[in-house]
C-alpha cells in the first residue's frame, strides 16, 4: 500500500516499529528504493524500504477526526493515530464510514450516557454531535420507522471489549425512545431491561480478563408496534459455556449466581445447608471469591427483584436457587474404589451429607441418586445388566450431570423470559442486537473457540458483503460507471467448516458416531481430505493438531476434546433420576422421554445444533438493514487512558476493520466533495479559484493543471486513489 513516487527528502511519513507498530518522522537521505527517516523523537535513524512507508498528514487535525473516511490517507498508520488522538481526549467513539469504533474507556463516563444525553441524541443527525452509540441506535430506530423495514446492530469485539456494556446502552436507549411514557408497572421495556440483570447472574462470571465476562452470546430481538412503541421482544442464546460449573482455575470465578447465594439472608443459607464458598469443589478450585466493589448479598437481592420484573414468581425462583444449591452439593460428592472390585463407592461421611442434600434438594431418591452417578445400565441381547463405574468414571459422571442440570436451567430460564415478556406477532418491525464473542486465538484452542471462530467467518462474511454493497452504492449514487474487479471473499473457510458433506463439521459428526473413532482417527482424517485446501494447514510436530488460515489469521486447533465435548446427550440414568423427581420444576427441566425418542438414541451434536441456530440468526440478520459497532479493548492492563497500538492493530484486523480499508483502497478511498478538495488544494492554482467557477469545473480544472489522470469525477464528489491524493500533497508542499 505504499506511495513510494512521492516521497522526497523532508517528507513526513510513518515507518514500523516493533514496539510501538508505527512510528512518525522525516525522510532525511533517498537512495534507490531505500529510505533513511529520522524519527520524530529524534533518537532514532531508520532505513526502509520505500514500499513500507506511509505518507503522514501533517495538516491534521490536532484532535483527530471524528469519521476515518475523512482522514487524507486511509491506512493502518493513520487509522491508529487518528483513534489513539481521540482517546487521549476520552473521545472513545470514532466512526469508520458507518460502522463505530467503540474503545473501552476503563472507567466510568456516566455524562455520556445520562439522560440528558440521551436527550440530545434524540432524532438528531449523525452530523454536529460527536459520535455515539446513541447515533447509531437513533438512526436504526428512524430508519425502521421511516422505511418500515427491520434493523440490526451487530456488536463485536473480543472479551472486555465493552461489548455487553454497549448492548445494555443500546437497549436503554431503544427503550427511551420506544417506552410507554406514564405507564405503570411492568412494561415491555422494563422487562427487556431487567432480562439483562438475570441472564448476567447466570451466564457472567469472572474470567481472568473480565470481572463481568458474558459466557453466552446473545441476540435481542426488540419488537415494535406502528407507533414506534416496543410491544414485545424475544431473547436468544448461544452456546453457554457448560464447562466452568464445574472446572475454574485461578483467578476466574464460576458462575456469579453460585456466590450470589451463598452471600444470601441467614433464613436462606439454613435452607439450603449452605454456607461459605470455600467449602464447594466447584468454587474452591480458584482463590478468588470476591469481586473487587460488587456486594454479592446485594446482587442476590436485586437480582430476585429482576427475577420480580421478567415474571419469574416467588415460587420459581426459590426452586431455581434449590437447583444451584443443589449443584453446588453434588460436586463435593466424591468417589473411592470399593475394596474388593474395581468400581466407586461414595467416599465419606462428608461425601453421603452432600449426597442426601442434593437429593433433598433435587427432591429424587438418594440411593437412586447414588445409582445414576455409579452405574451404568447395559443391555446385551441377553439381559440387562448394572455395570458400576470405577471412581474416576463416577466423578466424570457427576460433572457431566451438574453442566447438564445448569445448562437446562439456564435455557429454561430464557424461554421463562420470553414467554413473560410476550412476542407481538402483529410487529412488523424490530431491531434486533446482537453481542457475541469475538474472533479467538490463544495458545490452546479447543472446540468452544473453533465454533467462536466459526460464527465470527458467518459476520464477516455478512459484514463484508455489507460494506462492499454500500461502497458500490456510493459509486452508483454518484452516477460513477465503476466496479470493483477484485474483491476477496472468506467462502472457502466457511466451505471448509459446514460445507456438507465434507466439511469440518460433517467429519465431526460422523467421527462421533463410529464408537471406535478417536481424536486421532477424526484428526488423520482432516489431514487427508484437505491436505490440497488452502485454508487448512497440517502444523508440523502434532498427530491431532489443526490450523485453519481464518480471516482474521491462522489459528492452530488441539482436537483431543472436540469428540467429546460435540456430543450432546443426555446420560439415560440421569435423565430418569431427574425426571422422576417430586419437583415440578425439576421434571420440567427434563421432561420425561417418549417411549419413541428414548428408544432412538438418535445422536446429536453440538456443532450441527450450533451450525443450524446460526443459520437462523444469520437468515434474520440478512432481512435487515445491518449497523456495525466493532468494541475495542485499548489494553490489557484494563486501566484507562493506556493506548497499546500492537494490541489495537490486531483488533481492528479480527474485526474486519482493517478489511474494510483494504476494500476502500481496492477503489478510490479518498471521496471528497469539491468544495473539500478546493479547501486543500485550491492553492495549487489561485487563478482559477479567482476565476469564480462552478466548484466542478475548478476541481476539474486543477487536475488538468497537475496533469492528474484516472480520478473519477461524480456528481458532487471527487474520487481518488491514494497515490494520487499523496501527489497533490507533495506538489502543495513544493510550492510552501
Ligand atoms: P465484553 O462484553 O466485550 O466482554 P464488557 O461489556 O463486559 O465486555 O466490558 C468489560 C468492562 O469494561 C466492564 O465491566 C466495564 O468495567 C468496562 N467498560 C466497558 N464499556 C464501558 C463504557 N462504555 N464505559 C465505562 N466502562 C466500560
Ligand atoms: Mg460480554
Amino acid at each position: 500500500m505504499g506511495m513510494p513516487a512521492n516521497v522526497e527528502i523532508g517528507s513526513h511519513v510513518w515507518v514500523e516499529d516493533p514496539e510501538v507498530a508505527w512510528i512518525d518522522g522525516i525522510v532525511i537521505n533517498i537512495e534507490q528504493d531505500e529510505v533513511e527517516v529520522q524519527t520524530r523523537d529524534g533518537k532514532t535513524q531508520v532505513t526502509v524500504s520505500l514500499s513500507r512507508i506511509y505518507p503522514n498528514d501533517v495538516e491534521a487535525p490536532s484532535g483527530g477526526v471524528d469519521d476515518m473516511t475523512r482522514l487524507q490517507y486511509l491506512h493502518e498508520p493513520a487509522v491508529l493515530h487518528n483513534l489513539a488522538t481521540r482517546y487521549e481526549i476520552n473521545e472513545i467513539y470514532t466512526y469508520s464510514g458507518n460502522i463505530l469504533i467503540a474503545l473501552n474507556p476503563f472507567q466510568p463516563l456516566s455524562h455520556l450516557y445520562d439522560v440528558y444525553a440521551m436527550e440530545r441524541y434524540k432524532g438528531a443527525l449523525i452530523e454536529g454531535l460527536s459520535p455515539h452509540v446513541f447515533t447509531i441506535a437513533d438512526v436504526a430506530y428512524r430508519e425502521m420507522i421511516k422505511e418500515g423495514r427491520s434493523n440490526s446492530i451487530l456488536v463485536s469485539g473480543e472479551s472486555g471489549a465493552g461489548k455487553t456494556e454497549t448492548t445494555k446502552m443500546l437497549m436503554r436507549y431503544l427503550a427511551y425512545l420506544g417506552g410507554h411514557s406514564g405507564a405503570e408497572g411492568r412494561t415491555v421495556e422494563q422487562q427487556v431491561l431487567e432480562s439483562n440483570p438475570v441472564l448476567e447472574a447466570f451466564g457472567n462470571a469472572k474470567t481472568a480478563i473480565n470481572n463481568n465476562s458474558s459466557r453466552f452470546g446473545k441476540f435481542v430481538e426488540i419488537q415494535f408496534d406502528k407507533k414506534g412503541r416496543i410491544s414485545g421482544a424475544a431473547i436468544r442464546t448461544y452456546l453457554l459455556e457448560r464447562s466452568r460449573v464445574c472446572q475454574i482455575s485461578d483467578p476466574e470465578r464460576n458462575y456469579h449466581c453460585f456466590y450470589l447465594l451463598c452471600a444470601a439472608p441467614p433464613e436462606e443459607i439454613e435452607k439450603y445447608k449452605l454456607g461459605n464458598p470455600k467449602s464447594f469443589h466447584y468454587l474452591n478450585q480458584s482463590n478468588c471469591y470476591e469481586l473487587v466493589g460488587v456486594s454479592d448479598a446485594q446482587e442476590y437481592v436485586a437480582t430476585r427483584r429482576a427475577m420480580d420484573v421478567v415474571g419469574i414468581n416467588e415460587k420459581e425462583q426459590d426452586a431455581i436457587f434449590r437447583v444451584v444449591a443443589a449443584i453446588l452439593h453434588l460436586g463435593n460428592i466424591n468417589f473411592e474404589k470399593d475394596e474388593d472390585i474395581d468400581s466407586a463407592l461414595v467416599k465419606d461421611e462428608q461425601s453421603l451429607f452432600h449426597l442426601h442434600m442434593t437429593a433433598e434438594l433435587l427432591m429424587c431418591d438418594p440411593l437412586s441418586l447414588e445409582d445414576a452417578l455409579c452405574k451404568r445400565v447395559m443391555v446385551t441381547p441377553e439381559e440387562i445388566i448394572k455395570k458400576s463405574l470405577d471412581p474416576h468414571a463416577a466423578a466424570v459422571s457427576r460433572d457431566g450431570l451438574a453442566k447438564t442440570i445448569y445448562s437446562r436451567l439456564f435455557d429454561w430460564l430464557v424461554d421463562k423470559i420470553n414467554v413473560s415478556i410476550g412476542q407481538d406477532p402483529s410487529s412488523k418491525c424490530l431491531i434486533g442486537i446482537l453481542d457475541i464473542y469475538g474472533f479467538e486465538s490463544f495458545k490452546a484452542n479447543s472446540f468452544e473457540q473453533f465454533c467462536i471462530n466459526f460464527t465470527n467467518e458467518k459476520l464477516q462474511q455478512h459484514f463484508n458483503q455489507h460494506v462492499f454493497k454500500m461502497e458500490q452504492e456510493e459509486y452508483a449514487k454518484e452516477e460513477i460507471n465503476w466496479n470493483y474487479v477484485e474483491f476477496v471473499d472468506n467462502q472457502d473457510v466457511l466451505d471448509l467448516i459446514e460445507k456438507k458433506p465434507g466439511g469440518i463439521i460433517a467429519l465431526l459428526d460422523e467421527a462421533c458416531m463410529f464408537p471406535k473413532s478417536t481424536h486421532e482417527t477424526f484428526a488423520q482424517k482432516l489431514y487427508q481430505k484437505f491436505q490440497d485446501h488452502k485454508r487448512f494447514i497440517k502444523p508440523k510436530l502434532t498427530r491431532s493438531d489443526f490450523t485453519i488460515a481464518h480471516y482474521a489469521g491462522e489459528v492452530q486447533y488441539q482436537s483431543d476434546q472436540f469428540l467429546d465435548k460435540n456430543k450432546y446427550y443426555v446420560v439415560a440414568e440421569h435423565q430418569d433420576l431427574l425426571s422422576a423427581s417430586k419437583c415440578s420444576f425439576i421434571v420440567g427441566l427434563f421432561p420425561p422421554l417418549s417411549e419413541e425418542s428414548a428408544k432412538s438414541s438418535k445422536f446429536s451434536s453440538i456443532c450441527s445444533r450450533f451450525k443450524i441456530q446460526l443459520q437462523q440468526l444469520m437468515d434474520i440478520l440478512n432481512s435487515t438493514e445491518p449497523h456495525y459497532i466493532r468494541c475495542v479493548k485499548p489494553n490489557n492492563l484494563l486501566k484507562p487512558a493506556t493506548f497499546d497500538n500492537i494490541n489495537v492493530i490486531q483488533q481492528l484486523r479480527s474485526g474486519g476493520v482493517l478489511e474494510v480499508i483494504r476494500i476502500k483502497c481496492a477503489g478510490y478511498p479518498a471521496h471528497r466533495t469539491f468544495s473539500e478538495f478546493l479547501i486543500r488544494f485550491g492553492i495549487l492554482a489561485p487563478e482559477i479559484l479567482k476565476g469564480k467557477y462552478e466548484e466542478k469545473v475548478a476541481c476539474k480544472w486543477i487536475l488538468e493543471k497537475m496533469e492528474l489522470k484516472g480520478y473519477l469525477m461524480g456528481k458532487t464528489k471527487l474520487f481518488l486513489r491514494a497515490e494520487q491524493m499523496a501527489e497533490l500533497d507533495a506538489k502543495k508542499a513544493r510550492l510552501l
